[in-house]
């Protein structure tokens, strides 16, 4: 039984180290998230997984890092100034302050919403008689714009010429490095650029635990394209990243493909489709791709004053402004989507239950574990020898644990998604009547919960040749 609650799963995040509260002994910040070290763990085996598949494994892609905090110019040109707003609704009643769009998108779904204008917005929520969540009441004032952009100021002075924002998103670092990416890398299109990072927004209503936070990170592509051979592009990313999802375990029934309406498409896309999960309250956008155009690139000329055309490499007079298709993944829903998917809850044969993480094993923050059977000492050092041995000789993770009896620390490691786990036991040493198994290990699998016996030499063999 995979998570029906999204409190169930928040537990065991807790409990287990995955992912803890923000500044918890202070009593938190409005839905801020501390990944603990296995969420460490597996967020950063997401992004490997990611950069591999989309960067590594590819002839078309090269990845860059670029600072969240850039010249607020590029947030002119890029429209964020301008147009990065959110509905906001304030309740007359208690003054609390909500999305008026998501208000209205929880009873009459998304496609209903997202045409709306801000005009419309008040007059809905009045005649839906949508009561604020906060007080109950159904009194609200009228749409306001809000942009979400976070602002600061950079160097000692805090006056308007030292405002600097944080990034909405990574995307914008890759257009104005467009000219040092194509003069450095000789890249010919099509070709794309990579980039995992931070992204900054001021949410009006965050929540439902990692999913809609303040703060979060992204794992962006832009796709550049000769015009008119955008549209195949994209649709080969939307199958490219629908395969990707779905290689590393998502569940199909659990995904599915939104097409933005005409009216909802930002003025510059022609075409925007999202990849929604189904989260324990709903449907919502876990990926989108959008076909940009060569909106960007031409609003930074503009702007800088820079020629950012193309020149194709055979034919000096072919210049122009490529287009540019978006695949743009958050990379904390991502982790909470596979978070999700693999929580279990299960019934053993022997009638005990379990929860499970069932992780893709490239995802699970350990590879395997080791476990001594017991506390007796010379049991400990042997089994620390082979976890020793696995450190060295592998570049496996792996975790030791001596604390609790044997089933307690297989509950543990089912609980963290411990594919493998390999238990050294009195046959190890050869002790007495267990002389024929000296030098043995069990393994046992975190799914069928089968225990094999092999060497130790075979054991490490076996690693050495798996390991990544
Ligand atoms: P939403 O409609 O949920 O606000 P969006 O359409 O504004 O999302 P995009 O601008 O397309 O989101 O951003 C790309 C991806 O970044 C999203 O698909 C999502 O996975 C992630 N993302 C966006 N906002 C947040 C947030 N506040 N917290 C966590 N992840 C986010």
């Amino acid at each position: 039984m995979p998570a029906t609650s999204l409190d169930q799963l928040v537990s065991l995040c807790k409990r287990r180290g995955f992912i803890f509260p923000g500044s918890e002994i202070y009593g938190g910040l409005a839905n801020t998230w501390d990944y603990g070290p296995l969420g460490t763990e597996l967020k950063n085996r997401v992004k490997r997984q990611w950069w591999n598949s989309f960067v590594h494994k590819r002839d078309d892609m090269v990845g860059l890092d670029a600072s969240i905090l850039m010249n607020p110019r590029v947030w002119e040109a890029s429209g964020h100034v301008k147009n990065f707003n959110d509905p906001l609704v304030d309740c007359k009643n208690c003054k609390a302050r909500f999305r008026g769009d998501k208000l209205l998108e929880e009873k009459l779904g998304v496609e209903a919403v997202t045409v709306l204008s801000l005009d419309q917005i008040q007059p809905m929520l009045m005649a839906e008689k949508i009561p604020c969540p906060t007080c109950g009441k159904v009194n609200w004032a009228t749409a306001k714009k809000f942009n979400m952009m976070f602002q600061t100021h950079q160097g000692v002075i805090e006056d308007e010429a030292a405002l600097v924002y944080l990034r909405p998103e990574t995307a914008q670092g890759i257009f104005v490095n467009f000219k040092n990416l194509v003069d450095t890398m000789r890249m010919r299109l099509p070709f794309g650029v990579a980039q995992v990072g931070k992204a900054f927004r001021n949410e009006i209503t965050p929540g439902n635990f990692t999913f809609r936070t303040r703060e979060f990170e992204q794992m962006e592509i832009e796709y550049f394209v000769e015009p008119g051979k955008d549209a195949t592009a994209f649709e080969e990313w939307k199958q490219t990243v629908w395969d990707w999802y779905m290689g590393l375990g998502i569940t199909q029934n659990n995904l599915r493909i939104r097409e933005h309406a005409k009216e909802e498409l930002a003025f510059y896309s022609s075409r925007t489709i999202d990849i929604e999960y189904k989260f324990p309250w709903g449907w919502g956008e876990l990926f989108g791709l959008a076909n940009r155009s060569d909106y960007d690139l031409s609003q930074h000329e503009k702007a800088s004053g820079q020629d950012l055309k193309f020149t194709d490499p055979d034919d000096a007079t072919k210049k122009f402004l490529p287009y540019v298709v978006e695949p743009s993944f958050g990379c904390d829903r991502t982790v909470l989507t596979f978070l999700l998917e693999a929580y279990t809850e299960e019934k053993l044969p022997n009638g005990e239950d379990r929860t499970v993480m069932k992780f893709d094993p490239r995802l699970a923050p350990y590879d395997l574990a080791v476990l001594p059977l017991s506390k007796k000492e010379h049991l400990i050092g042997k089994a620390k020898d082979i976890y020793r041995t696995i450190l060295k000789e592998t570049n496996l993770v792996c975790d030791f644990d001596v604390t609790g009896s044997i089933g307690k620390r297989y509950r543990r490691q089912d609980e963290i998604g411990t594919p493998h786990a390999i238990t050294v036991d009195f046959g190890t040493l050869g002790e007495d009547e267990k002389q024929g198994e000296k030098d043995t290990v069990t393994i046992r699998d975190r799914d069928t919960l089968k225990q094999e016996r092999m060497t130790i030499d075979a054991l490490i063999n076996h690693l050495k040749s798996s390991s990544r």
